[in-house]
């Protein structure tokens, strides 16, 4: 039922808009009404808070959907997942009550921000502090490519609150759009998900109240880790999506085209091609779904195969985009079809929520810790 509501949703109003999303660059603000009345931007809020009470596998199901016809559309769902994960996992009952609310009841964009310019890799790396000043805290630093920056209303802020503790000393905050001290850098220019707004998160001087915080000092870096080890599939189901919509264009396409007066589908060479996308496009979403129910069912150790779906997936689906380009020949290379949006848009799938090269490091740790 989630699947093929989410699949009419997304053809019905996403994909006839995807093309000039991409071409203009800009945030489709008018999805954040549509896509919020539908409850995909409180996808993950409980009932109790307006949501939906989806668990990672409707939001897999729901971001797969959605990146079948528009990257950037599926990111504007990802995102505000990601965004209010540390608020469910680390909120308490009355911080749930007033952000969850606004969210659901009025659309409300949230954010995550993490990385930091030196890198997000290490507690250490984490500059951005929070002081203890009277009843609150005073926020210094920088966050950059944070998707929303600028457009959210709440902001889920790791910093530091006793370097010297390493992992024990991050905490994480919610900072209110509006509040003195919080600042924005320009909006980054991608090659691809032009739809979805990057920017840098700046704080100088922000003073917020202690009531901000989300749990308890020192529990910011198990709710980051928890909060990617839940996102990781998302992203990986996002990349599925991505591919599967360039393949089903490839495959329409190879139909159609003729070379040799016959269609190209009616060579080997196109016929392996696609057989082979369709079949590492099956073990990555097979992955990517086994991730989540891993994550649903509340098993232990879920980081790893996270780790891996998101890799796994995200390598597949650059591959598949990039061959789907392939079967389109010089049509591909031309903006006119869609397979060239899917490629830029894939790309940033092996790149973010740590790159690829950190999630080999991350399953290497698990494995290799004895
Ligand atoms: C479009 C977009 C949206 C984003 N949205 C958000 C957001 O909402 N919130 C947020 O907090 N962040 C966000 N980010 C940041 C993103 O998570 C980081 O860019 C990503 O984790 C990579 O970090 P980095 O850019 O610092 O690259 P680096 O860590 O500097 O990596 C550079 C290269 O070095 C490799 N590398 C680094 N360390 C090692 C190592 N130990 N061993 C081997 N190789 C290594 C990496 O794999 C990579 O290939 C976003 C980024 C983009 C591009």
């Amino acid at each position: 039922m989630i699947r093929a509501a989410a699949e009419k949703t997304a053809q019905r109003i996403v994909q006839p808009r995807a093309a000039k999303i991409d071409a203009a660059g800009e945030f489709p603000w008018d999805l954040v009404e549509a896509l919020g009345k539908q409850g995909y931007l409180s996808l993950l809020l409980p009932e109790s808070y307006g949501g939906t009470d989806g668990d990672v596998t409707s939001f897999c199901i729901v971001v797969e959907e959605f990146a079948k016809v528009c990257g950037s559309s599926s990111l504007l769902i990802l995102s505000q997942g990601l965004g209010t994960l540390p608020i469910l996992l680390g909120g308490n009952p009355s911080q749930k009550d007033v952000y969850f609310t606004e969210i659901s009841e009025k659309n409300r964009l949230a954010a995550f921000a993490l990385r930091e310019p030196e890198g997000e890799l290490e507690p250490s790396s984490i500059k951005t502090m929070a002081e203890k000043e009277g009843n609150g805290y005073l926020i210094n630093g920088r966050k950059g490519f944070v998707t929303h920056g600028g457009l959210a209303k709440f902001y889920s802020v790791f910093a530091a609150t006793q370097p010297e503790r390493g992992a024990e000393g991050i905490s994480v905050f919610v900072v209110e759009e509006g509040t003195p001290g919080l600042l924005f850098g320009k909006k980054e220019e991608k090659i691809g998900m032009r739809g979805s707004v990057t920017a840098d998160v700046i704080f100088e001087d922000c003073r917020i109240p202690q009531e901000n915080r989300l749990g308890d000092e020192g529990e910011g870096w198990k709710i980051a880790r928890d909060t990617m080890t839940m996102s990781r599939p998302v992203i990986g189901a996002q990349a599925v999506g991505i591919a599967q919509g360039a393949l089903d264009f490839a495959v329409r396409y190879a139909n159609e085209r003729t070379q040799f007066g016959k269609p190209i589908s009616s060579f080997q060479a196109i016929q392996f091609m696609i057989s082979d996308m369709a079949t590492h496009l099956e073990a990555a979403r097979a992955l990517v779904y086994k991730a989540a129910s891993e994550i649903d069912g509340k098993r232990k150790d879920t980081e790893k195969l996270s780790a891996i779906s998101k890799y796994f997936a995200s390598e597949i689906a650059m591959k598949v985009t990039t061959d789907a380009v392939q079967i389109l020949g010089g049509y591909g290379y031309m903006k006119e079809y869609p397979v060239e949006r899917m490629m830029r848009d894939v790309k940033v799938t092996q790149i973010y929520e740590e790159a690829n090269q950190i999630q080999r490091w991350v399953v290497a740790q698990e494995l290799l810790k004895g």
